[in-house]
């Protein structure tokens, strides 16, 4: 009972200085959702974990001179839930661009001053085309007509009989609507107009209507779609065929199934050749796509395609595309990395894309699995960086006469990285992106970021690291929102949505984890969760069930909050260890003065080391041996650092010491040392040689903000952001 007294009055000069205590090291069991049978505490899917499945056969025609869609398909539910349903929603988003939508009635205008003639279309929503779907018949598989009601863009269809767990459901709907110019209408989806030669190219996306997700944490995820929440959506088959204009190439979710019909026999060869190849080979060229431009045909082919266990289903179709393709064998898969693009997009198009997409994919499946579907295609469209199951629409066009900047083949490149590696997050591990962003976003840019790095070194790939997004973190809270916000609440979407959870794991994986057991986590998390549907909390529970390292205070601060890390060295002091005189009369100088900028350079205060009396070994009857401990001790060096923590979010330490013999040596220290003080924390180094500047987080990998205050004695510090803006 003593020694506990004994420890506590040792504790008690520590408990005394922690102030405004937080609870920043407090388990975020609270806020996250209680673990069941679903979703594990470990962060795994539970025993009685369940998802729905919903299977699509469509049929689809583009009528190029109208500029409409018409389709009709066969929705299949099966009911895997361990629910009755009585009504099934079906998402609606073209009916965003109705005229009334909550989407255009919610959205924030203002004035500034002179306005560009199309700043009005998003004021009075004059597209100059009329939006939303217009829909023909929502029966059952028999042709009997349902009941149904549109509430913006859900529609819900009640069904004849409830339907019970394990039994399937099939619906018909037909519909049609307007397709629109991206130009006009900010959308996903829509069309491109090439005045020159008066083509068209579609990128076609949220374009047919498409069962809710129905599952454990949300029952009906039937949240209105107002433009930034983008999609919650459940896996199935597709089967569908696309008729468009004869001389269209068509590319689309999912494996082309009568190639023989669509292609020439050339363009076959070609594609078989690609399919073993493993540099891109033209499968449609320039040559004959500036032949093709100058006609239309009036003859309609039709595409068929299959995609088994995909989330959604896009397409792009134009007479403009030319068409590569390469093999990009992985372990244990090869899957086809393709290109369309119109000749616009050349030199850049052919010289890159397809390379990027094969890149993308080995570098994602580095850190998770490798890539499980058969294509993966990068569809070039002006201004456009959207993604869908095996396709994307990236943007990225040089000039009138070819030429581009070196910032202009950067974000190409990096468009295409981003959106070919969304085919994991979301479109594998299937998160709910209506609710979060960060979770497919943020994750992402971070492996964006990772592939950058590895494959093009020669671009500044500072964007997803913690340097890119300390001004944002310490800037005006009003505009800051913590990461676990709702889609469609967050201010400064990109910062939030992209650069800060992309900084947070990078944070994680350098500083916090390590790589090796960041990476095996990551890992984890990916091969756990793929073709199911995580959470955050799934996500965060994995994360430290693969580790063992106790994260509930990085989720919190960086996920739950809006602070940021500033650290403060406050002070240094220098002693030097002596043996305690004979006479013992004279005391241990403590040093008292602070920020004495050069007083690392003068000479180190004394510190006695003394033989502790008998008394002081309490009841023990053994005794340390004191001469050998004073021994190996004299002449070390005593650095006290006192650390601040200012910006609020606790941070590992990375102090960097720079010796009198002019080395260098860097510890990490890890958070936990703000465990009994979240502002203030004092620590005592031995050296053996002196120090002469103390420096924390060296290569700003931390996410400190404020890098004046990193160093001992002070010394500016240019930070890498700054940096990197002086270049641009
Ligand atoms: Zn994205």
């Amino acid at each position: 009972m003593k020694v506990f007294i004994w420890a506590a009055l040792i504790m008690l000069p520590i408990v005394v200085n922690a102030q405004n205590w937080q609870g920043k090291f407090e388990q975020i069991d609270k806020l996250l959702p209680t673990p069941n049978s679903y979703r594990t505490a470990s962060g795994q899917p539970g025993h009685k974990y369940w998802q729905q499945k919903a299977d699509y056969i469509i049929n689809v025609s583009l009528d190029e001179k109208a500029l409409t869609l018409e389709g009709d398909e066969v929705v299949t539910l099966h009911n895997n839930s361990p629910h009755k349903l009585k009504y099934l929603w079906f998402q609606l988003d073209q009916n965003i661009r109705k005229e009334n939508s909550l989407e255009f009635q919610s959205r924030e205008n203002e004035i500034y001053g002179e306005m560009e003639a199309q700043d009005m279309m998003g004021i009075t929503n004059d597209h100059f085309y009329e939006g939303g779907y217009k829909l023909g018949n929502v029966t059952a598989f028999d042709g009997s007509p349902l009941p149904y009601i549109i509430n913006g863009t859900m529609m819900r269809v009640d069904l004849p009989e409830l339907l019970i767990p394990a039994e399937n459901v099939k619906i018909k709907i037909s519909w049609s609507y307007n397709l629109y110019d991206r130009q006009r209408v900010d959308g996903r989806g829509g069309y491109e107009y090439f005045p020159e030669d008066g083509n068209y190219l579609f990128t076609v996306a949220q374009w047919h209507p498409r069962l809710a997700v129905y599952d454990d944490v949300e029952g009906w995820q039937n949240k209105q779609f107002l433009g930034d929440g983008e999609f919650a959506l459940t896996f199935g088959d597709f089967d569908v065929k696309i008729s468009v204009p004869a001389d269209h190439i068509v590319a689309a979710t999912g494996e082309l199934q009568n190639k023989e019909a669509v292609l020439t026999k050339d363009q076959l060869k070609r594609l078989n050749n690609a399919a073993k190849a493993t540099s891109p080979v033209i499968v449609v060229s320039e040559k004959e796509v500036r032949k093709k431009e100058k006609t239309r045909s009036d003859e309609i082919k039709t595409w068929h395609f299959k995609a088994i266990n995909v989330r959604d289903f896009a397409f792009a179709t134009s007479r403009k595309f030319i068409w590569d393709a390469m093999a990009v064998p992985l372990t244990t898969t090869t899957p086809l990395a393709m290109s369309f693009y119109p000749k616009e997009g050349n030199p850049l198009w052919e010289k890159y894309s397809t390379q990027a997409v094969a890149n993308t994919l080995k570098k994602y499946s580095e850190h998770t699995f490798d890539y499980p579907y058969p294509v993966a295609i990068s569809v070039h469209s002006a201004d456009q960086g959207m993604e869908y199951p095996m396709i994307c629409f990236n943007g990225g066009r040089p000039d009138a006469k070819g030429k581009y900047s070196q910032y202009k083949l950067q974000s190409m490149v990096s468009v295409i990285v981003h959106e070919v590696g969304h085919n994991y997050f979301p479109m594998i591990i299937n998160t709910d992106e209506r609710q979060w962003t960060w979770i497919d976003e943020g994750i992402n840019t971070f492996l964006e970021h990772l592939t950058m790095k590895e494959y093009y070194p020669e671009f500044d790939n500072t964007w997803g690291t913690p340097v890119s997004v300390t001004n944002y973190m310490k800037g005006n809270p009003d505009y800051i929102r913590p990461l676990m916000t709702n889609s469609d609440q967050i201010v400064q979407f990109g910062y939030n949505g992209y650069g800060k959870p992309s900084a947070a794991l990078s944070v994680l994986r350098e500083v916090v984890m390590g790589q090796e057991l960041f990476d095996y986590s990551f890992k984890e998390y990916a091969s756990r969760w793929a073709f199911k549907r995580p959470m955050p909390a799934d996500f965060f529970r994995t994360m430290e069930d693969a580790s063992a390292v106790d994260l509930d205070w990085f989720w919190r601060g960086w996920f739950f909050t809006t602070e940021y890390v500033d650290i403060n060295i406050k002070d240094v002091s220098w002693y030097q260890i002596e043996r305690k005189p004979a006479n013992g009369n004279e005391n241990s100088q403590k040093d008292t003065t602070e920020q004495v900028s050069n007083k690392l350079l003068a000479s180190p205060g004394p510190i006695y080391l003394s033989k502790p009396s008998d008394a002081s070994y309490g009841g023990f009857k053994n005794r340390l041996d004191d001469e050998t401990i004073i021994q190996q001790n004299i002449g070390r060096f005593l650095y006290e650092i006192t650390f601040e923590n200012l910006g609020g979010l606790v941070s590992p330490l990375i102090i960097e010491w720079t010796y009198s013999d002019g080395s260098i040596e860097t510890e990490i220290i890890p958070a936990e040392v703000w465990g009994l003080n979240e502002n203030i924390v004092t620590k005592v180094f031995a050296k053996e040689k002196q120090v002469v500047q103390v420096q924390i987080d060296p290569n700003q990998i931390t996410g400190d903000a404020y890098l004046f205050n990193n160093s001992f004695p002070r010394k500016a510090v240019k930070s890498r952001f700054d940096m990197y803006l002086e270049k641009d």
